[in-house]
């Protein structure tokens, strides 16, 4: 198994883990780009969104569910946060397994890119 959040998802990769059920995973971002960085993904590989089939798409709404739950935990649900997910190069994706950053604690860029 090549793929790093596969891996981690499988525990044969430590991570810093919020939370998980049988289908996501959230883990600690290990080079944070805010004070709250935390990556939710599913724990089945999953390329990236535009490979999610049509019957998939509920995988997104879950994995939202859980990135406001965490939001909420790390306490930055109130002054607001980001959800961000990219989707192959040009979207900046460079690990190519399906993940949702969750970004808060700070300003973050009026520029959304
Ligand atoms: P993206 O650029 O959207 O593909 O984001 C990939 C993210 O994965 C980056 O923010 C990396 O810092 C993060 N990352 C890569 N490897 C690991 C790892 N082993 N544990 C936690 N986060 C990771
Ligand atoms: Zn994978």
């Amino acid at each position: 198994m090549e793929c790093v959040f596969c891996r981690i998802a499988a525990g044969e990769l430590p991570s810093d883990i919020l939370y998980q059920d049988d289908e996501v995973m959230a883990f600690r971002d290990i080079n944070p780009l805010a004070p709250t960085h935390v990556l939710i993904i599913p724990k089945r590989h999953i390329n990236s969104l535009a490979d999610l089939s049509d019957d998939e798409t509920q995988i997104i709404g879950h994995m939202a569910e859980v990135a406001n739950r965490l939001a909420r935990q790390e306490g930055v649900a109130e002054k607001g946060y980001r959800l961000v997910v990219g989707s192959g190069e040009d979207g900046g994706q460079v690990v190519p397994h399906l993940h949702m950053h969750l970004l808060g604690g700070r300003r973050l860029s009026d520029r959304l890119c």
